[in-house]
């Protein structure tokens, strides 16, 4: 069996290059499926952001914004799309560099040939999608065959918005309807400025593309800074940047701890938004230091979401399985996650006797092995949490009907068994707060509007879903349950057409779709007075 490929040790990604934190600290990288210390990276504070943000902004202003935020948005495409990889590289209309330039006539030479693929290095998104699943599965403990989907969505991500690029120049100096004739107004749709984007590390690469590319394609430049517990994909990421030959300072990336590295994002004066997912918690602090700015802020928080099962479904297993996703894929670490299960008393027992045989049969394994569908959680801190959730949930009288513990073939390692929790109050912790594990609540209801209200019962406001076979009741409750997303018959597609995003303490602002470019654009209205003569309000005043 080949040796596994080594963690590449990274700078910071600033102004397009590679340095050393100001202060030369490190955080170590843990794999959580071993406990393996598997490499570093570097641990940045406010001086390495200062460099970040300045870089950010004068590539934002430079050439009086030509070279990015002014250019066309078919430009700015052409990069979004290289860094997934979609089309050859045009390399004289994307001005790279000599030496990137020939990297790529020799990867078009060594392809005629049938000569061996381009080193990992010079390789784009979808070129080396497995090399990044792998550095994503070592990194944050999900299961290879996740990685693998999220990598096929960071692609698919860049590429969606490379098209909303080209798009936005079909839409600028949009003329708005007036009812009288001295003054013509357009609107011209701008890019908002240097922005910053703090990410969480569930879907560590994904979910900075959810910013990074609605942030380009409108013509921002950025600021990224990812969780410290899991910063290697999106560190790949600076480097295919390099690759391509994406214009310096464009993308910055800084790691580092919160407090360190994203605060003083937050706070910065010539940071000009804010686009952060995270916990509520954090969302509360970064929400209060840009309001010293009043800076604009969008947030994805945490979330408490529901899942409705009516007793009209011909087929238990099919929803049993969407439970099973809903709540345990990426164990559990989802902010949409389906963590409270609300079931029709008279399938309630059939349905859970059939959710624990389901979850007994996932298999829970090294994340990289083979068939793996449960790895670990991403850190001790994490599975420490989960385990407490659990405890609080017994000592509070819930039962826990599966599982609850470590599996006990594994170890070492952060494994958590997927745990059905049942006998639950809507008082109980497990049923107020998020707990980002495998751990899935169950309560049962008699009535619709019963469920309706137990579905309601909650600070947040993410997501929601519903199983039953009748689709006029499916639509009813898609009407009356208080989240951003709802789910008829599934739960946790995700689809970048589509907007994502909560209410209540979910947060607000919409991302996927043409939303998400919303977030990175700001309105100019643009009028203009077109007649000859004067105005006429003031009398004018004699020549003389
Ligand atoms: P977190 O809030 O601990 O950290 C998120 C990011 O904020 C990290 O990069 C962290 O370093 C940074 N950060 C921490 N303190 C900071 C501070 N004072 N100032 C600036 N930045 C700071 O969240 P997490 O544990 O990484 O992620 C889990 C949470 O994310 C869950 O609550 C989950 O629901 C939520 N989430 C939401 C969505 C969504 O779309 N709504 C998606 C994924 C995750």
């Amino acid at each position: 069996m080949a040796a596994p490929p080594a963690i590449p040790r990274r700078g910071l990604f600033i102004g397009g290059g590679w340095r050393e934190p100001t202060l030369g600290r490190r955080i170590p990288v843990i794999n959580p499926a071993t406990e393996d210390t598997i490499g570093d990276i570097p641990a940045a504070t406010a001086e390495d952001v200062e460099l970040a943000v300045a870089a950010a902004r004068s590539a934002f202003l430079l050439d009086g914004g030509s070279r990015w935020a002014r250019a066309s948005g078919a430009t700015r495409a052409k990069y979004l799309n290289a860094i997934a990889a979609k089309v050859p590289i045009s390399c004289v209309s994307l001005n790279l560099r000599p030496e990137v330039r020939c990297i790529h006539v020799h990867r078009k030479v060594r392809r005629m040939h049938g000569v061996a693929e381009a080193p990992l290095s010079h390789r784009r998104i979808k070129e080396k999608i497995s090399y990044l699943a792998w550095l994503e599965t070592v990194d944050s403990g999900k299961p290879k065959d996740e990685a693998v989907a999220d990598m096929d969505d960071v692609a698919a991500c860049f590429e969606f918005y490379a098209g909303l690029a080209e798009a936005l120049d079909g839409k600028q100096h949009a003329p708005i309807s007036l009812p009288m004739e001295e003054f013509k107004t357009y609107v011209l749709k701008e890019p908002i400025g240097v922005v910053g984007l703090i990410t969480p590390w569930n879907y560590p690469l994904l979910m900075a593309t959810w910013k990074v590319a609605p942030a380009l394609a409108a013509g921002c430049t950025a600021v990224l800074k990812p969780s410290e517990l899991a910063s290697l994909t999106c560190l790949e990421l600076g480097a295919i940047c390099e690759e391509i030959g994406l214009p310096s300072g464009v993308l910055n990336i800084i790691t580092g701890l919160g407090p360190d590295a994203g605060a003083p994002i937050a706070s910065h004066p010539h940071v000009d938004k804010i686009a952060f997912t995270g916990s509520t918690a954090t969302g509360k602090t970064i929400m209060t230091a840009a309001a010293q700015m009043v800076k604009p802020v969008s947030l994805e928080l945490g979330g408490k979401s529901p899942l409705v099962i009516f007793d009209d479904v011909a087929d238990i297993d099919k929803a049993v399985e969407w439970a099973v996703f809903g709540c345990f894929f990426n164990s559990g670490q989802v902010c949409s996650a389906t963590s409270r299960l609300l079931l029709h008393e008279k399938i309630a027992e059939r349905f859970l006797d059939r959710l624990v045989e389901w979850a007994k049969n996932i298999k829970i394994s090294d994340p990289l092995e083979e068939g793996c569908r449960l790895g670990s959680v991403i850190s001790k801190g994490q599975y420490e949490k989960i385990k407490k959730f659990i405890s609080t949930a017994r000592s509070e009288g819930a039962t826990i009907l599966h599982g609850g513990d470590r599996p006990k073939h594994l170890g070492k390692g952060f494994f958590i068994e997927p745990t059905i929790i049942t006998d639950v109050s809507t008082s109980m912790q497990i049923w107020r707060e998020e707990v980002f594990g495998p751990v899935i609540c169950v309560k049962v209801f008699k009535t619709e509007s019963e469920a309706v209200e137990l579905a309601n019962d909650t600070h947040y406001g993410l997501a929601g879903g519903v199983i039953s076979d009748d689709l006029q009741r499916c639509e009813r409750i898609a009407k009356v349950i208080h989240s951003g997303i709802v789910w008829i018959n599934c739960s946790q597609p995700t689809l970048v057409q589509a907007p994502w995003g909560g209410n209540k303490r979910s947060g607000f602002g919409r991302e996927l779709g043409e939303w998400g470019l919303e977030n990175y654009l700001s309105v100019k209205q643009v009028t203009r007075y077109c007649k000859d003569e004067l105005y006429g309000w003031y009398q004018r005043p004699s020549k003389l």
